[in-house]
């Protein structure tokens, strides 16, 4: 018996008996009006998947009518349910469930929702990837209720032990549709199992964490169709969580066909930022002045962030035009030019959707504006992170024609008329997840397809008009859904905090194969001392493109001798850095220390915490250590034997000590240097 069999087997076999049930699980709220659709309760890798579907038909209690080689029909009223049952890997299943009529006809539904309890043994962490970035990041478990859809988030939640080991990662293929996350302790009316009543009737709480995924959600026009689909992912395979997630990430960039591109000439080169710099305060010669600076020290991507397309103050009321100014900006072009002559390249920031009714393309474009029913009011969704400071801003309606072709217009300006060389996409999380009921016409069924479809037609135009064009996409919309429309991959903001940069970088890179993740750009103030300088800069030249955004004209020199040391570094070993295979070396503080296996060299950066024992999956005979963790390091590193030349190098890279080390299975380590310090290891 094969291993498919054997799966399904021992899944369905009891379809007879106690295998599946299709038992509606009577709610024991007192206000509850109308008796609960019924629930087709699926037995997956020991737990029961619970499906709830809204209908526009009444659903009779689900049977199971039919089970062949791979699959098994259910019959609940008119509708139909096969569901498909697919081992991966040990512990590892999808679960593929299609609904329609049994007469084949259209309906109409609202959502679809997947429920689960897990016991909560060995559960200590729980994230969904939504909550799992930014200033939310939260190491314990915690409740969450949060959004994914084209605009934000991935649809994928974990449940880990005490060390990040994966106990239950579930995720969904469908990375288009709403759909919104919900986990927590106590099952209550939105999950539809135990409820309080249930908790004092059996005098217990906490027994379970209750996982949901609710796609459509009801936030849409509900869906008209002859059959609706949903494929899940349940991982329980006691491994790290990140390798559930490249797991789960490579399975979906294989059903969406993702595939890679060639390379631009310019995509690993470092980033010089203006917007922590002089926020949207910019013009020709500041600009200038730094970029003239930043080719010194190797910063030759420059990007003009906020403030070139729009007065100041920056306001979202503004945004949404972009044609550069001409009172800071008199000849942008021929500014873009000289750029380009000095080596540099040229990336500007926009923010398509947002249209604010004062910029000038508005009354051009303000029937295709979104109205949702809450109208002008500020909408707050869990998922837009940007929605107390957007606002009251209109955003332009993904679902309808005039977007697309006005947002590709933009981005043909950009890379033909101005020769940008890069595009970073910002606030595209402004676009609310609500109904639009606005008089004008609807030319994509769904948000989600709506934004896909104006995304794609962006990527696809500036490729076409520059083969090279850099696309950078800013959390939570660096996601797997906008994967082929993007190059690089980048963090919700982490200006000064240096760790969370990288951390979130750590959070990005197990789906980041075949695009680029750039670490956000990181400041300082002027008056910081040189040994934190180095760890910004130690910071982000691991975790991906590096990108500074300091006013390089009024730090000081010895900020500026750190910056060249450093990007000197990563350009000597960035396709290694860049190219080689992440991996966390703790799992909290998250990214606190971390390794990178590349062809030939092995990288190790200690920033929060120093494990007493470093494993390399993969040894090289040249291991760079970046020690940002005090003064002594003591450690040792796995799976060396031999003679190792060890050279420290000070926190402006410059070389202060050498000595001879012996390995015998393990290189024990314990060496003190002022700390951030490079240390050098060469077999011998
Ligand atoms: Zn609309």
């Amino acid at each position: 018996m094969n291993r498919r069999e054997f799966f399904l087997t021992s899944a369905l076999a009891g379809t007879t008996g106690s295998g599946f049930s299709g038992s509606g699980i009577p709610s024991l709220g007192a206000e509850e009006a109308t008796p609960p659709a019924p629930v087709l309760v699926l037995p997956v890798l020991g737990l029961n998947l619970r499906l709830h579907f809204s209908v526009n038909a009444p659903l009779a209690e689900w049977r199971h009518i039919q089970q062949q080689a791979d699959s098994s029909i259910f019959a609940g009223g008119p509708f139909r349910v096969t569901v498909r049952l697919k081992p991966m890997a040990a512990d590892v299943v999808t679960v593929e469930v299609e609904i329609q009529r049994e007469d084949g006809g259209s309906f109409e539904i609202t959502s679809v929702r997947v429920t689960l309890a897990v016991p909560l043994a060995g559960i200590y962490h729980t994230y969904a990837f939504p909550s799992m970035i930014g200033q939310s990041f939260q190491p314990d478990i915690k409740g969450f209720d949060v959004w994914s859809s084209p605009v934000g988030g991935i649809p994928l939640s974990f449940l880990m032990g005490l060390n990040g080991d994966n106990v239950l990662t579930v995720g969904l293929l469908d990375q288009t549709t709403i759909t919104r996350l919900q986990g927590q302790f106590y099952g209550g009316e939105s999950i539809d199992e135990t409820t309080a009543a249930d908790y004092q009737r059996l005098g217990v709480a906490n027994n379970n964490y209750y996982l949901s995924f609710n796609q459509l959600a009801a936030v849409e026009e509900p869906l008209q169709t002859r059959r609706h689909a949903l494929v899940i992912f349940v991982s329980r395979q006691r491994t790290a969580w990140e390798n559930v997630f490249t797991q789960y990430a490579s399975w979906v960039d294989e059903q969406q066909h993702f595939q890679p591109r060639p390379g631009s000439s310019y995509a690993l080169d470092p980033m010089w930022h203006s917007w922590y710099a002089f926020g949207e305060y910019i013009d020709s010669k500041k600009i200038e002045d730094n970029a003239r600076l930043g080719k010194e020290l190797g910063l030759t991507n420059i990007q003009f962030d906020a403030g070139w397309n729009s007065p100041i103050p920056y306001v979202f009321e503004t945004e949404g035009d972009y044609h550069f100014v001409a009172d800071r900006f008199p000849n942008f072009p021929e500014l873009v030019a000289r750029f380009h002559e000095n080596g540099q390249h040229v990336f500007v920031h926009w923010s398509p959707f947002i249209m604010g009714p004062k910029c000038p393309a508005y009354s051009k474009m303000q029937d295709a504006v979104m109205q949702t029913a809450r109208g002008k009011d500020p909408v707050f969704d869990p998922l837009r992170s940007t929605g107390d400071y957007l606002g009251k801003e209109p955003v332009l309606c993904p679902r309808t024609r005039a977007t697309l072709d006005y947002t590709v217009e933009c981005t043909r300006r950009m890379v033909e008329d101005y020769k940008l060389d890069g595009l970073w996409f910002d606030f595209i999380d402004s676009v609310p997840l609500r109904r639009c009921i606005a008089p004008h016409r609807h030319d994509f069924p769904s948000l989600g397809e709506g934004v896909t479809a104006t995304l794609r037609e962006c990527a696809e135009t500036a490729l076409r008009l520059n083969r090279n064009v850099v696309m950078v996409y800013r959390q939570p919309f660096a996601n797997l859904n906008n994967k082929s429309f993007l190059t690089h991959v980048w963090p919700v903001d982490a200006p000064f905090d240096f760790n969370m940069n990288r951390r979130e970088v750590m959070f990005m890179k197990p789906y980041a194969n075949g695009v680029l993740t750039h670490a956000c750009c990181t400041c300082w103030h002027r008056d910081e001392s040189d040994q934190n300088v180095a760890r910004h800069m130690a910071s982000v030249v691991i975790a991906g493109v590096p990108s500074v955004s300091v006013d390089l004209v009024t730090i000081p020199e010895s900020h500026r001798k750190i910056i060249r040391s450093w990007l000197g570094f990563y350009n000597q070993h960035r396709g290694e850095l860049l190219h080689g295979k992440t991996a966390p070396l703790a799992f909290l503080p998250a990214a606190g220390a971390l390794s990178i296996a590349g062809k030939t060299r092995n990288y190790i950066g200690l920033f929060e915490t120093v494990p007493p024992l470093i494993a390399l999956v993969e040894p090289r005979d040249e291991i760079y250590l970046i020690n940002c963790t005090g003064e002594r390091l003591v450690t040792n590193i796995q799976n060396l034997r031999g003679r190792f030349a060890a050279k420290i190098y000070n926190h402006l890279l410059a070389p202060v000590r050498e000595r001879d080390l012996h390995a015998d299975g393990e290189l024990h380590l314990d060496m003190s240097a002022p700390d951030p310090f490079l240390l050098e290891l060469r077999r011998a």
